[in-house]
Formats: structure tokens, sequence, C-alpha cells
């Protein structure tokens, strides 16, 4: 590598992200020593990303720079945490110097908008490989979890779902759309929006809380099983992007929103007697979110649809995709 790893270090992502005063020492030494604030519990998250596995081979540095921070901040979303240090591993096929300036602007845009410093790394020689550990910090006892939901409680999502799996499907070559409807979805895919404020805001309102990596169905019955309870989800209340369906048509747009991944949306279940206060204090069409559903005594994850549970199966979507 032409560049010596401190030099790249250095160069590259010593100055990005925020500055915060809490970074007792940063980038340089042998570790980092960070402040948390008195009365909060550590919140920590790692996530890798592999070329060819998590992103198409040849995608935009810096898409790869921002989704390798953006999956670690919906986690972080998810627990409804503050994110604050992020550290990054790199392994790299060789010093290409316009592809890291990318990559380091996409990552470091995002950190600096949710005031996440960067206070170490590490880069190797071998095929593209990003892993990043994103720290934050929770009031104690405060953090949220996917294990606290009840039946009777509703089911939320925000923004919207299945954009991201159609844009990776664009991505890929494997769906033709309209341009306005392709530049949107592909935007989706290659630069999702954690949920930040939204987790954070959701203490005290929601028993139970996962983001969207998996899909929404998957990941609803996931929030169920860890809560030892079931969800229901409703056909006609999934939220979709006007872009989704003008692509993919409205059935196969449904299909898509159920089990396409990538969506970095916070799915999260709020029990009856919070839904006036959390309408009142986070208006939806303000924080943007839907009611989709709700947790029920019975196990698994359904769609339901005019009163009938529907055979939802993977092939629904994977003969297209
Ligand atoms: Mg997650």
């Amino acid at each position: 590598m032409p560049l010596s790893e401190f030099a790249l270090i250095e160069r590259y992502f010593r100055t990005r992200g925020a500055q915060r005063a809490d970074v007792r020492l940063g980038v340089g030494d042998d570790a980092a020593l960070l402040q948390v604030p008195p009365g909060c519990e550590l919140v920590a998250a790692t996530d890798t990303l592999v070329a060819g596995v998590h992103f198409p081979p040849g995608s935009p540095p810096a898409s790869i720079g921002h989704r390798a921070l953006a999956v670690n901040l919906s986690d972080l979303a998810a627990m409804g945490a503050r994110p604050a240090w992020a550290l990054l591993a790199l392994t790299l096929p060789e010093a290409d110097e316009a592809w890291l300036g990318e990559f380091a602007t996409g990552l470091s845009d995002l950190a600096r908008a949710h005031e996440v410093s960067l206070v170490g790394g590490d880069t190797t020689r071998g095929p593209l490989c990003i892993t990043v550990q994103l720290l934050g910090h929770v009031p104690a006892g405060e953090a949220l979890r996917r294990g606290g939901g009840r039946a009777g409680d509703v089911l939320f999502v925000s923004g919207t779902c299945g954009d991201a799996a159609a844009g990776l499907a664009i991505e890929q070559g494997q769906l033709a759309a309209p341009p306005d409807a392709r530049d949107y979805l592909r935007e989706r895919f290659l630069f999702p929006t954690p949920r930040v404020a939204l987790g954070e805001r959701l203490r005290g309102f929601a028993s139970a809380c996962i983001d969207v990596s998996d899909g929404l169905l998957a990941d609803a019955g996931k929030l169920a099983s860890a809560s030892h309870v079931g969800a229901e989800l409703a056909y006609a209340d999934l939220p979709l992007s006007e872009p989704l369906p003008a692509a993919l048509g409205e059935r196969r747009a449904r299909e898509l929103a159920l089990g396409g991944g990538d969506d970095y949306e916070l799915c999260f279940a709020v029990p009856p007697q919070n839904i006036a206060r959390l309408l009142a204090q986070l208006p939806p069409q303000e924080w943007r979110y839907t009611r989709i559903g709700v947790l029920r005594a019975a196990p698994g994850a359904v769609v339901v649809s005019d009163g009938t549970v529907m055979e939802f199966s993977h092939s629904g979507y994977e003969h297209f995709l």
C-alpha cells in the first residue's frame, strides 16, 4: 500500500466526523478514552459490510461510507439511544485515494449530521470490507428493547417500506422503472435514513422496538417473538412510497414492503394507554410513522386482509427479484 496505515488514517479520518468534548483521547493513541455521561448506560453495536454480499461491487464509494455508519445508527435508534462515537476497520484491496476520499465524505457527512466523532480505526489490505463499531448512550434503565411488547399493543412503522429492496434490484439491473421512480428507489438503497431522532423520542412511549433490516414481516416477527407474543399486520395499511407501486404495481409493491430488506425504518409497539399521548406529542404527519397492526397472544407474524389471514410466502417476491 503506497500510503502507510498511519498516513491513511491521518489524511482521511482524523478530522472527519464531529468534534466532541467527551472524547478525552481520540485517533492517534493505542485506544480512545471516552466519557459516558453520568446516569447513562453505554450502548454498543457493530456491523460489517462485505463487497458483493452487502452491496454490489462498484457501488458509489460515498454510499458505502454512508451505509456502513447508517446501519449502525439504525441499531442505536432501535434502542432509543443517542449515538456518540464510532470506530472504523477498513480492509482495502489498494489505497485508491479517489475512492477513499469519496468513502470518507459519505461516512463523515452522516457522522457530522448525528454529532458522531470518529475515535479510532484500523486499516488492512485485502478484499473490500468495512466494519463500523458505533457507541452511544441512553439514560440507565430506559433503553428500548425488542422484548417489552404485550398482546394488544399497537404496531407502527416509520417511513415507507420496500423501497430499498427495489432500489437494490435496480442497482443490480434486475428491475426497470420510470426515471423518477428509479432515482428515488436507488437513493433509498444507497443512502438510507436512520431514524435516530424518532428512536430517542420513543422512549417513554414504546414498549418494544426493532429496526427493519431484514424485511418488515420478518422483523415485526422478531419483535413479537422476543416479546413472547405474535404480530398481526394489516395488508391495506402498509406504508408505500409513490414510486414503489409506480415501478412494481400495487400487489408486488406490498409484497416487497413486507419482505424486502435494507429499509432501516423503526418498527415499534405502543401500549393502548400511551397512544393518545404519542399521537399528540409526536404527530404522525411530522414524524412520519404509520399504524400497521397489533401484537396478539397467538405466536407468529401474519398479514391480514379483509378479515382473513393471507398466505404469504417469500416466493411471492423472490420470483421477480
Ligand atoms: Mg437491528
